[in-house]
């Protein structure tokens, strides 16, 4: 993408409505544009991360044998009624009402709706396990929308539904959802760490929220620092592996790492001294598994191998893809801007044009833009008639994590100049091996 021709609205002033670091810098790196309290426009650099995270979702879903659909945003009360959740729901659910008086809803989730379509065509166990997803938008109306796209009203968000016919098939499909969940997190750049969380009016012990600790979370997290030494790395995984998944959940889960909701001070008290940890964390994804919660109250059953009508066992996973970008730049950033994990970045590199309108530096930056392109690489090229100052700082606020400079200086002596957004590292090197580089 030539700079130019592109459309990146970027702000010189700290925004005064922003309070914390990824909010001012998503609205300075004209990411996002507020529409009204809570709900944004994703302007094209915003949107291209939002797509980068989604498909790193999907990849990982569907390695896991997951299987995308798409749900509408718009939701028939009804079946919420049937549930019972239509009341229980509270002032969250955004309530809408259509010309015909029929009471419709904005989904914040959307348990009811796979259910109905499970119970519409699946009749037997044969047709067992089953987990389907989608990513879709989501509204729910917070008292307190803040911190940009953390806590939105509305946000993107994965959703999960696994479908088994014994408690035991949706542990494994839990255990599942869990390695998914550490992999994704993992190809983010982030460590996302999972904390036993507060099972609600459900009860029972298998939920597990996934903490990304930052000092502006809103989650009050406690855990024992040796679980931050764990990686899930580039370990091969058999989804269907039954123990292979549980040895996974054993070793991310077995040491203490609760939220406030449902920490135990004397269970805590049994973690040594020097490794108990007070912070706080960003919510982003929780996996859950409920039973037969809503397969009892809107009949959802399978012919069981007996011949005898079965309900199903199931569970829902989640994941904050909107959120999620938040949580990155809190971990990645500094006083300059944004510094994007190489995974999610919306460009692999930004080219520097020192002198636009010089003949050997334009042909330069050619050149090397369309050597990366053929690299398949997304190099974005400032070849705008400004200030170096201004370009510098325009890359470093949007965080790329290659910046390669082209001036008439460095060419002729044959050297363009390489930076790491992150170290602030410099190299003079060939146009080639510039190209080499950047991976
Ligand atoms: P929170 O405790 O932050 O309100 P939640 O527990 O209500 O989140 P879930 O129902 O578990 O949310 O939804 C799954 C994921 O969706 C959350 O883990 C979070 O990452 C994301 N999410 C929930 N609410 C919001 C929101 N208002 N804005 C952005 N992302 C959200
Ligand atoms: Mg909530
Ligand atoms: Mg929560
Ligand atoms: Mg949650």
């Amino acid at each position: 993408m030539r700079l130019s021709r592109y459309f990146l609205p970027v702000l010189k002033e700290t925004p005064a409505e922003a309070q914390i670091a990824s909010h001012r810098l998503m609205l300075r790196a004209g990411m996002i544009k507020q529409a009204s309290a809570g709900i944004y426009s994703w302007l094209p650099l915003g949107f291209k991360v939002l797509r980068k995270l989604e498909n790193i979702v999907h990849e990982e879903q569907q390695r896991a044998g997951h299987i995308p659909m798409l749900m509408p945003t718009l939701q028939s009360a009804e079946l919420w009624k049937e549930s019972g959740r239509y009341d229980a729901y509270g002032p969250e659910m955004l309530r809408i009402r259509d010309r015909h008086d029929r009471d419709m809803l904005y989904g914040p989730t959307n348990e009811e709706m796979i259910t109905d379509i499970f119970r519409s065509y699946v009749r037997s166990y044969k047709d067992l396990p089953l987990t389907l997803y989608h990513i879709q938008w989501k509204f729910r109306d917070e008292v307190r929308p803040r911190f940009g796209v953390m806590r939105g009203r509305e946000f993107f968000m994965k959703d999960g539904y696994n479908f088994d016919l014994t408690k035991e098939d949706a542990l494994h499909a839990y255990n599942r959802h869990l390695v998914s969940y550490l992999r994704t997190y993992e190809r983010m750049g982030l460590q996302a760490i999972p904390m036993r969380a507060d099972g609600g009016p459900i009860g029972g012990d298998y939920t597990h929220e996934f903490l990304v600790l930052a000092e502006t979370g809103e989650s009050e997290v406690f855990y024992d620092s040796e679980i931050t030494d764990l990686t899930f790395g580039d370990r091969q995984i058999d989804y269907d592996d039954v123990a292979q998944c549980e040895a996974v959940l054993e070793e991310f889960t077995s040491r203490y790492a609760r939220t406030d909701e449902t920490h135990d001070e004397a269970v805590f008290a049994e973690v040594p001294e020097e490794r108990r940890r007070t912070a706080r964390g960003i919510e982003v994804g929780q996996i859950f598994y409920f039973g037969t919660k809503y397969s009892e109250a809107m009949g959802a059953t399978v012919q069981g191998p007996d011949g005898k009508p079965v309900e199903v066992h199931m569970g829902s996973h989640g994941i904050g893809v909107s959120r999620l970008i938040g949580a990155i730049i809190e971990a990645n950033h500094d006083d300059k801007g944004i510094i994007w994990p190489e995974g999610v970045t919306p460009f692999h590199v930004g080219i520097v044009n020192l002198k636009t309108g010089d003949a050997e530096a334009d042909a330069a930056c050619e050149s090397l833009y369309k050597a990366l392109e053929a690299k398949g690489l997304e190099p974005l090229y400032d070849d705008r008639d400004e200030r170096a100052g201004g370009k510098f700082a325009t890359m470093d606020l949007i965080g790329l994590p290659w910046r390669i400079t082209v001036g008439p200086r460095g060419l002729k002596n044959g050297v363009v100049e390489v930076t790491s957004r992150r170290t602030g590292e410099s190299e003079e090197m060939a146009p080639d091996a510039a190209i080499e580089k950047i991976i």
